[in-house]
């Protein structure tokens, strides 16, 4: 047990991801509590999409302000097809990439019975269906949708394993399923099919994929955003210390992050592998913070593939501090 506020509850669980675990877990979740679990993106944290007051619970327990949506979990396409209306396009995409690291944004149905706090009022629904035996096992012992944003306080350094979601959140949720460390590492690409299909957040499909299955180059959202989201923010993921981009070596004072051919004194992939270093990112990051590093510089890492998505994060991670 850390902090306590109104909200708290005394104790944070730790369930195994056995059967009788997932039951347990999945009860929480039915009682209107908070469970982080883990996906193959992130640990996300869990509560019934349909209840306005566990939904609250999460904007609590991580700090987020509640204009920012969140993306609403199922066991698959027949279940997502209950909450929102598709797309061609998104059909296509979900046959494609479902389960898996693909978020979609499309419009609600209005007998969804989604909370409008998860949608922070917005007329579309976010929604993914992942590809991690132990979200899948939660999400069909609970047999409903599942608001999940990643377990982290918000502005923080998402979590890739259990003891991350502990260390930020304990004492503030209900519970946490350990299923070990997360395949991809980075949170899930977000792309809004309701029209012209639009890149709202690279993740961990890599964009070129998304673009070779629909045929046709994705929308970039530059500029201006259709809603203002702190994961869309500058600074977010952030580490305690301060962040250097594009570096060969090291300044004095600093810890440098190394990939590939850059050594560093930790490395998101020595051998300059872009799949491992997404899964590596955030518990670096999280191994920083636990070093006390002040300044942290981090080599380069290439533009293509999942490497969109981690400098992606890196940027933020470096952006100034609000
Ligand atoms: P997180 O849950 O922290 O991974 O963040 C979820 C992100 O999904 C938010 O920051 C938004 O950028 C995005 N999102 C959720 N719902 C919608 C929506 N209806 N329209 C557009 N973006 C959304
Ligand atoms: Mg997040």
């Amino acid at each position: 047990m850390q902090s306590r506020n109104d909200n708290a509850t005394s104790e944070t669980i730790v369930f195994d991801s056995d059967d009788a675990g997932l039951a347990k877990a999945a009860d929480i979740l039915a009682h209107g509590g908070l469970v982080a679990f883990p996906t193959e993106t992130v640990y996300g944290l869990g509560a019934d999409a349909r209840r306005s007051d566990a939904v609250t619970g999460i904007y609590t327990a991580k700090g987020r302000p509640s204009f920012n949506p969140l993306i609403v979990h199922v066991a698959d396409l027949a279940a997502a097809e209950e909450l929102v209306t598709f797309t061609p396009q998104a059909y296509c995409l979900a046959q494609a990439f479902w389960p898996g690291a693909l978020t979609l944004v499309l419009p609600l149905r209005a007998n969804a019975g989604i909370s409008s706090l998860v949608t922070a009022g917005l007329t579309t629904l976010a929604v993914r269906v992942p590809d991690h035996p132990v979200a899948q096992g939660l999400l069909r012992a609970f047999g409903g949708p599942v608001a999940a944003p990643s377990a982290n306080p918000s502005g923080r350094i998402s979590p890739t394993t259990a003891a991350h979601v502990v260390a930020s959140l304990a004492g503030r949720i209900g519970g946490v399923v350990d299923g070990g460390a997360c395949g991809v590492g980075l949170e899930s690409t977000i792309v809004d099919v309701t029209g012209d299909p639009i890149l709202l957040r690279a993740g961990g499909v890599a964009a070129e994929a998304l673009e070779t299955t629909l045929a046709h180059p994705l929308i970039r959202q530059s500029g201006v955003a259709t809603i203002t989201a702190p994961g869309m923010l500058a600074s977010h993921y952030a580490p305690q210390g301060t962040v250097r981009l594009n570096a060969t070596q090291a300044r004095a004072g600093e810890v440098l992050l190394g990939f590939g051919s850059v050594t560093g004194d930790l490395t998101l992939s020595a051998s300059g592998d872009l799949a491992e270093a997404a899964a590596n990112l955030f518990d670096r990051l999280h191994q920083l913070d636990a070093m006390g590093a002040v300044a942290i510089a981090v080599a380069p890492v290439p533009e293509h593939g999942l490497g969109a998505a981690i400098n992606d994060r890196l940027r933020r991670a470096a952006a100034p501090r609000h």
